[in-house]
Parts: structure tokens; C-alpha cells; sequence
């Protein structure tokens, strides 16, 4: 067994091959789904106070980045990994595909509006990443237009980080058969088939392209500032336990101290 999840991050400056990073992977637990699912109570208790915390603090902000293929896990976190955390101070953005006013405009220009405030939690469901994977895959701009984009997505970053808002990106790495294992669930399972989405299968097909060019995105924009993390995704209950793990530890390492007592308020009793 090892504790260390700082194993799952991509270290900057280096190459990454997905098919070495196994989806299925559990080996912090041995496979022990118990004894994680124990440890992940804890993680989540303790990221709730962790939030007040920052919440309470008001000074710092973090902002998560989940990005996945289709089924890929990002509902799932959002519900294991924050269930029971203060909604107030947490708040989701979804990025599906741009409207004409997006379009319009940069591409920075839509997730820019939804970066947390001073302590809040922002978490991206999909995210401007997109404009370097499935813009790339669907070939929606010339490849010279998007491959700018990584080192603007960097820049963009240690603006954001510089100014005081940790990030923290997580790929959910599911493989190729458990995707097609969850879609046919969203067929045959009456209470998922609302989660079917034809054009899902289009992206399958597409599947090779895209691990090519989450490979490359991710490599290019793993920064000390905001590193990614491939999350194994195949196995729910791990995957919830890395994720926790690897948040707990971003708001750990922020050193949150709640506001100064009012000495007023000092041995004070109400009557
Ligand atoms: P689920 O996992 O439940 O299917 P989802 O995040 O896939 O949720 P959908 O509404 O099914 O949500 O899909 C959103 C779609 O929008 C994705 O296919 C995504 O690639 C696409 N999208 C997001 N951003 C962009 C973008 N900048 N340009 C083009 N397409 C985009
Ligand atoms: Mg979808």
C-alpha cells in the first residue's frame, strides 16, 4: 500500500503516455474497497471543515479542473468527493458547447467569468481545455490556432495563480470498455437513460484522437503553478478516494487561518 498520491500528478516538463497509466489501478488500497471507502468518509469530513475554513478566511481561492471522456466520472466526483460540503461557498460551472456569444469571443472569455472568488471553491466541469481537445479532434479551428492556445492556457494559469487561486486539474482516466460498459448502462438502465447522448458514440469513435490529444494538452500545461493529475477512473470508489486525497491536500497546503477574535468579544457571556 502507498499513501503517496503526488505519484498521480504529471510532472512538468514531461512526456506523457496514457497507456501506462492504468485506469483500473487501486493499488493505494490493494483493492481494498472498504478500508477506502472508510478512508474517503474522513477525506470528505475533513474537506468540509477545510472549506469553512477558507470560507471563513475569505483571503485564498481554488479552483478544480475536471476534465474526462464522456462517462468519464466528472458527476460522480462532484457528488462523492463535495457531498455534504457548504454549497455557499462552492460553485460548479459547466462548459458544454459555446453559444454564439462564446463564439464570439475569445475562448478564455467564458471560464474567466466562473474563477472563484476569495474563499470559494470553483469547480469546471470540462473547461477551457476543451479548446485544445474536442476543437482539435472535430478539427473546429487549423491546428496552428489551437496549438497556440497551450501556451496561453499557461499563461492564463499563472496569472490566475499569481494573483492568488490555487489550481488543481484532474483528468479522470477511464478505459475504452468501461466507457462502453457505462454508455450501454445509460441504455438498458431506465433511470440513466436520460444521460444517453447520441453523439457520444461519435466521440468514441474518435477515441484514439482523443487520448492523443488529452496526452499532449496535458503534458504541455502540467506547471508547478497548476499540475494535472490522471486520476485512475474505472473504478469509482478509487477514483472518489484519489480525487479527495489530492483536494485535501491543495487546501492543506494552503496554510488557512480563520480571521483574528474580536478581543471584544472575549469571555463575553450572553444573557
Ligand atoms: P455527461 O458526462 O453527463 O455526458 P457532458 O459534460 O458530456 O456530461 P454534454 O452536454 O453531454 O455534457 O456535452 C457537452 C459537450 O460540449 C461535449 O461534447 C464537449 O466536448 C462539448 N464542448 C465543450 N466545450 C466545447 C468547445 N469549446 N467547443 C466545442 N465543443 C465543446
Ligand atoms: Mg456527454
Amino acid at each position: 500500500m502507498h499513501t503517496d498520491f503526488s505519484r498521480y500528478r504529471v510532472e512538468p516538463g514531461t512526456e506523457l503516455s496514457l497507456a501506462d497509466h492504468d485506469p483500473r489501478d487501486t493499488s493505494a488500497f490493494a483493492g481494498d474497497k472498504d478500508a477506502a471507502k472508510k478512508r474517503c468518509k474522513k477525506l470528505n469530513e475533513r474537506l468540509e471543515e477545510l472549506q469553512e475554513a477558507l470560507y471563513a478566511e475569505g483571503r485564498q481561492r481554488l479552483l478544480v479542473v475536471l476534465q474526462a471522456m464522456d462517462a468519464g466520472g466528472k458527476d460522480g466526483v462532484l457528488r462523492s468527493v463535495f457531498d455534504g460540503v457548504n454549497p455557499q461557498g462552492v460553485r460548479v460551472a459547466c462548459f458544454k458547447k459555446p453559444t454564439p456569444p462564446e463564439l464570439a469571443r475569445d475562448y478564455l472569455w467564458r471560464v474567466h467569468q466562473h474563477v472563484p472568488a476569495n474563499g470559494e471553491i470553483a469547480i469546471w466541469n470540462r473547461s477551457h481545455y476543451e479548446d485544445v481537445l474536442v476543437v482539435r479532434v472535430h478539427g473546429l479551428c487549423p491546428e496552428a490556432h489551437w496549438r497556440r492556445r497551450f501556451d496561453h492556457i499557461v499563461n492564463f494559469e499563472r496569472m490566475l495563480h499569481d494573483e492568488g487561486t490555487t489550481i488543481v486539474k484532474l483528468f479522470l482516466h477511464i478505459g475504452k470498455d468501461e466507457q462502453r460498459e457505462r454508455l450501454q448502462e445509460r441504455i438498458d438502465d431506465p433511470k440513466k437513460r436520460w444521460k444517453w447522448n447520441s453523439g457520444d458514440l461519435d466521440e468514441r469513435a474518435r477515441w484514439n484522437d482523443y487520448m492523443a490529444a488529452f496526452e499532449e494538452a496535458i503534458a504541455r500545461t502540467s506547471t508547478a503553478e497548476a499540475p494535472w493529475y490522471v486520476v485512475p477512473g474505472d473504478r469509482n470508489w478509487y477514483r472518489d478516494l484519489v480525487a479527495s486525497e489530492i483536494l485535501v491536500a491543495a487546501l492543506e497546503g494552503l496554510d488557512i487561518r480563520l480571521p483574528a477574535v474580536d478581543p471584544a468579544i472575549q469571555g463575553l457571556r450572553l444573557e
